[in-house]
This record gives C-alpha cells, sequence and structure tokens, in this order.
C-alpha cells in the first residue's frame, strides 16, 4: 500500500456570491494608448462601476486596484486565488493601427464551461452597451485569464486607438453602460455549474511532499489534483476537482481547496478568514488584507496583505502584497523585513530563507520570470535561475533542501541546487 493518497474536500459551502475584479495596467504601465487617452485609466473607472454594480446585487467584489498603481500579473491570479471568489473579470482597451475597431471577449482556451458562457453571456450586451463593432467571443492564452483558479473572462471594451471607439472610451456614458452590460452578463450565468473540468495538458504549481517521495502538481487553473512519484516521475490522479491551495498534511495526505479550508478555520475560531497558514496552529491570519500574526496586526498603507506562509519552525511569516511584494515577519517581535517584488513564497525546510518567483510581464503575459532565494532577513537575495531563459515560477523546497521543482511554460523542472546555485536541471513532464 505504498503512495495511498487520500484527499480531503470538505463539503462546497454556498457562501455570498463573490467576484474579483481586475483592471488592466496600471501605475507605471499605462497600457494602450490613443487621442489622448490611457487604458489604465478607462479600465479603473468601468471597473470601480463594476464593482458598485456588483456589490450593489449583494455580491462580494474586489478589485485588484482602486487606484493607478502598478501591480504584476502573477500578483494579480496570485491575490484573486487567495481570495477564493467565484469569477474573476479583467478589463482591458485595445489598440492596433489606429483603424481596427471593435469589442471582443476572451476565455482562457482551456477555460472551464463556466467561463465560455460567462464570456458568452457578457460579449453580446457589451457590444450593444458600447454599440461598437462585434468581433466575436474569443479565446486567448491570457495570463490573467489562464492561472486564475475560477471562472474568468477578459473584456476589450474597444479600441482606444481609433477615433470613434476612443470617443466612447471617453466617455462616461458609455464607460457606464460596459459596466452595466458586464455585470448583466455576469450575473446571468450565476446559475451555472462551478465545477465543471477544464482541459488541459500542462502541468504547474508542483509542492514537495513531507518525505520528498513525491510532488503534489495541478493544471492551469489549478484544475485537479495529481500526485508525481520521484522514482519514476509518474504522474496519479487524485482528483479532478477545481482546488487551490491544496497542502500537504501527512505524507499521505492532502487537504486542498481555499474555500474548504476556510470552512475548516471557522469552526476553530468563529471568524471568516480568507487564506491562514498553519493548519493546525493558524499563527498567521489574513482578513481584509491585514495580516494578524500572534498578537501583531500588520497593515500596508494603500495595498492588500495575503497569501501568508508560516515558516516551517513557526518562527517567520511569509506574505504577499500587492504593491509591496514579499514581506517575511518576525512571529516574536512582529517585525516586518521587506524582501521585494515577488509572488509565491515558499521556505527552506530549515526556516533560514524563502524561495519564490519575481516575473517581468507586459500587462497581457508574463515575458520573463525567475525563480530566487532570500535569507530570512532580507540581506541575500540570490537569482536561481537567471541563465535558464525560463519563465520559472511557483517554486517549493524538497524536505531535505538539496532539491527546488517549479512550474516553467507549462512544464515541472526539478533541479538541484546547493551553496545557492543550481547545479542541474531535469524536465520531468512536458
Ligand atoms: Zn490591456
Amino acid at each position: 500500500m505504498k503512495n495511498l493518497l487520500w484527499i480531503v474536500i470538505a463539503t462546497t459551502t454556498i457562501f455570498a456570491q463573490s467576484i474579483c475584479i481586475d483592471a488592466g495596467h496600471g501605475g507605471s504601465d499605462p497600457g494602450a494608448v490613443g487621442w489622448g487617452l490611457q487604458e489604465k485609466t478607462i479600465n479603473l473607472d468601468v471597473s470601480q462601476r463594476l464593482y458598485n454594480l456588483m456589490r450593489q446585487s449583494g455580491w462580494k467584489a474586489y478589485l485588484v486596484r482602486s487606484s493607478d498603481k502598478t501591480v504584476s500579473l502573477s500578483g494579480r491570479t496570485s491575490y484573486a486565488n487567495s481570495l477564493g471568489v467565484k469569477r474573476f473579470v479583467s478589463i482591458h482597451c485595445n489598440a492596433f493601427n489606429k483603424s481596427a475597431n471593435g469589442t471582443e471577449t476572451f476565455a482562457y482556451t482551456k477555460g472551464s464551461s463556466t467561463s465560455f458562457s460567462m464570456r458568452n453571456s457578457v460579449h453580446p450586451r457589451l457590444v450593444r452597451a458600447m454599440r461598437t463593432k462585434d468581433r466575436g467571443t474569443k479565446t486567448a492564452n491570457f495570463y490573467v485569464i489562464k492561472h486564475t483558479n475560477m471562472p474568468a473572462i477578459l473584456c476589450e471594451l474597444a479600441f482606444i486607438d481609433e477615433k470613434s471607439d476612443s470617443s466612447k472610451l471617453g466617455d462616461s456614458y458609455y464607460r457606464q453602460k460596459a459596466a452595466e452590460a458586464i455585470h448583466a452578463g455576469i450575473v446571468s450565468t450565476l446559475t451555472a455549474l462551478d465545477e465543471e473540468i477544464r482541459t488541459s495538458d500542462s502541468y504547474m504549481a508542483p509542492k514537495w511532499s513531507p518525505d520528498g517521495t513525491a510532488l503534489l502538481i495541478t493544471h492551469p487553473g489549478y484544475n485537479g489534483v495529481r500526485v508525481m512519484k520521484m522514482d519514476d516521475y509518474s504522474i496519479h490522479n487524485v482528483s479532478s476537482a477545481n482546488t487551490y491551495n491544496a497542502k500537504w498534511i501527512s505524507s499521505h495526505e492532502i487537504v486542498c481547496g481555499a474555500k474548504d479550508e476556510t470552512k475548516l478555520l471557522d469552526t476553530v475560531t468563529g471568524k471568516t478568514v480568507s487564506t491562514f497558514a498553519g493548519l493546525d496552529m493558524p499563527i498567521a491570519v489574513v482578513k481584509d488584507g491585514t495580516l494578524t500574526v500572534a498578537e501583531h496586526v500588520i497593515s500596508l498603507e494603500n495595498d492588500v496583505i495575503f497569501n501568508a506562509v508560516a515558516s516551517p519552525d513557526n518562527k517567520f511569516v511569509a506574505y504577499e502584497s500587492l504593491k509591496n511584494g514579499i514581506h517575511v515577519v518576525n512571529v516574536e517581535s512582529g517585525k516586518s523585513v521587506r524582501i521585494g517584488q515577488g509572488n509565491n513564497p515558499a521556505w527552506m525546510p530549515d526556516s533560514t530563507g524563502i524561495v519564490f518567483d519575481r516575473a517581468l510581464d507586459n500587462g497581457h503575459e508574463i515575458t520573463q520570470s525567475n525563480i530566487f532565494l532570500a535569507s530570512v532577513d532580507g540581506q541575500n537575495v540570490v537569482n536561481l535561475t537567471q541563465n535558464l531563459s525560463l519563465i520559472a515560477q511557483r517554486p517549493s523546497v524538497s524536505p531535505d533542501g538539496q532539491k527546488i521543482a517549479f512550474d516553467a511554460q507549462g512544464s515541472i523542472f526539478i533541479a538541484a541546487f546547493a551553496e545557492q546555485k543550481i547545479q542541474q536541471i531535469l524536465q520531468v513532464t512536458k
């Protein structure tokens, strides 16, 4: 009975419907420009209008950004996934050659059927509202719709560099109409099933088992739980459910689904929390963008904290924020050290440091991403993958501290590393 795997999935409870709204670009990235308009400003305005409409309909709504700030693509998806929301919509404007015009709505190429029905419901409403050319419903591999774990769409409202389209984007009447159309389209797909399976043939987000004999992996969209055995790299299907925040709780047990974890925590604390670190003893709790570590309450001005991960010795907690990247807080003193931009922190098994990814993007796709190792005091930050030319993300260190697993371009890689260097690298899936 070697490698017997159990999975613990609590029954899904019906929460209030919830959505994360992503205003594309922002801060140092204006997005497309034309006729005196910047895409980031239009995206934010329509997102805020949509946010208000969703809340008026009784939805729990979250904005990735509520001001003009720079947020990485990886930060956007990591944040949305940490919220456990039911829907994700990203708002963009198009640009091409100053003469192309019209409206397009995208779902991820291998997205869930709810993503497709949400797209198909939003799109014709958006075209009617904007009175633009109907360029059709489309599929794409845009990062934010590929790496979110809930039904997701991306709207290209109109072409900002084309005169007639641009004049509508610059008109608050049309921006309100666009928000109303997206709202109506999303609300009307409310009753669609959430749990259908995406088809996918690539892997991501490896996590070492406590005994180092297996990797927990999943597909884009956090679709399904798979386990790869390290002795022969064979892959076993544990669950086909759409899951996220899957965690090993012993070498043969996995707990998965942040919603289920939240429910678990509810019974312990009586509080609603979005994420927590440490199954038995939640020393870190994130709620509404604020982190509580032991008795210390940590918040960042104009920023949102999420995804707190306790060190194996429970003396430190690493956390992400949308604007300021990764920090490590000392549980006893409550003092935080900023590590720098990055996402997906994971601990070294001896609690002396963290690994994480740091990505560059163009607002639609990740263009470059490397795995970094940082000492717990933030003094020593090393790029482990700079010579590999891979878009390397979501690292995990083996329990013996000798190997690091990560995903890049849909494959799982395992690298031997020592003395803060990667020495050998092996691609174990494709
Ligand atoms: Zn854009």
